[in-house]
């Protein structure tokens, strides 16, 4: 028989595929780690898992003990299925400006969820700084404890990437790969994967795709953290260099409008049968730049963090879009003509 132990078992061993259009365009193959397939479909399962799996170890939480996170929604989902599946209890932290396909499978999921309004990290209302003095109060109140997961500074998080996606994309390439390029939120994915690969192979480029609103690309490419503009991207954008995200071999940085990456994600899914969110169009657009700067014939390696249906609401409603500039497909606007 081949059954998986728990659901938690499930997590990573995602496929990589080839993005076809990405890379007949091109020349190069662009491929995308699919980490949407993960059981709390994002790539941040991986890192709820090595946070509470190292809280475990360290004795910090304990049976029956309360996990507190805030987030822009994936790593709460993550760090829900964990603590269900563990016993624990999960309380989530979230912006109020995040989907509302991302509040209500916390809600379904088993978390206690608390929205704040979306105020810079400087602001003490600052969802990350609620989740944090939360943890210290339940802490202080539980008598099975509670841990604050600290997702942005526990490297725990990045450590998840460092064992598990990085040697992944290594040996799915045969060690073929010429590029890795992502978007940051904690950079635990960049900075684990960047740290694996080029421990592999000092020759392999790390890229980083950054949106508007966001420092990393000014902080890469000209040494500063000043932030500019806005994104409909969620989960992504960062104003400063977090514990994950220090030391990141970072070659080569680029920023991506939402005219550029939104349009990506339409193309993925009518192009590839592909349905990922926001952060993915991203990253393949990101992807595609490294590519043009690398020249054809190199191997590219990017991630696809979610599903698009996580955005149903808004990336894939034609009025919201249009509320942001952004180009309504054609086939999102209209209904099929088929009679019955
Ligand atoms: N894409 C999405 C949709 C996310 O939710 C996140 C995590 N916030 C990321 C990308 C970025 O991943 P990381 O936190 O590892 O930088």
């Amino acid at each position: 028989m081949q059954v998986a132990p728990s659901v938690l078992d499930t997590i990573g061993n995602t496929p990589l595929i080839r993005l076809n259009r990405a890379s007949e365009l091109t020349g190069c193959e662009i491929l995308g780690k699919a980490e949407f397939l993960n059981p709390g479909q994002s790539v941040k399962d991986r890192a709820a898992l090595w946070i509470v799996r190292q809280a475990e170890r360290d004795g910090s939480l304990r049976p029956g003990g309360t996990i507190v996170e805030g987030t822009a929604g994936n790593t709460g989902i993550g760090i829900t299925l964990v603590a269900m599946a563990r016993g624990y209890r999960s309380v989530i932290v979230m912006p109020d400006t995040q989907s509302e396909e991302k509040k209500q499978a916390l809600r379904l999921g088993g978390a206690d969820l608390i929205e704040v309004p979306a105020v810079p990290y400087k602001n003490p209302n600052n969802y990350v700084r609620v989740s944090e003095r939360l943890a210290r109060h339940l802490a202080a109140k539980d008598p099975n404890g509670a841990i604050w997961a600290n997702q942005f500074d526990n490297t725990a998080n990045r450590e998840a990437h460092i064992e598990t996606t990085g040697p992944e994309i290594w040996e799915q390439t045969d060690g073929r790969i010429d590029g890795f390029i992502c978007s940051v939120g904690t950079g635990g994915t960049l900075a684990g994967n960047a740290i694996y690969l080029k421990g592999q192979n000092p020759a392999i480029k790390i890229g980083v795709a950054d949106p508007p609103g966001s420092a990393i690309y000014n902080w890469y490419a000209h040494g500063n953290l000043k932030a500019e503009g806005s994104s409909v991207t969620e989960g992504i954008g960062q104003g400063r260099i977090t514990a994950n995200l220090e030391g990141a071999p970072v070659d080569l940085a680029y920023e991506i409008p939402d005219s550029e990456s939104i349009p990506l994600i339409f193309d993925l899914l009518r192009e590839e049968g592909l349905s990922v969110g926001g952060s993915t169009g991203v990253n393949v657009a990101g992807a595609i730049r490294m590519a043009r700067d690398l020249g054809p014939g190199h191997t590219i390696v990017t991630i696809l963090c979610d599903y698009g249906t996580r955005y149903a609401s808004k990336l894939f409603n034609p009025e919201f879009l249009r509320s942001k500039d952004l180009l309504v497909p054609d086939w999102l606007d209209r209904r099929p003509d088929i009679e019955i």
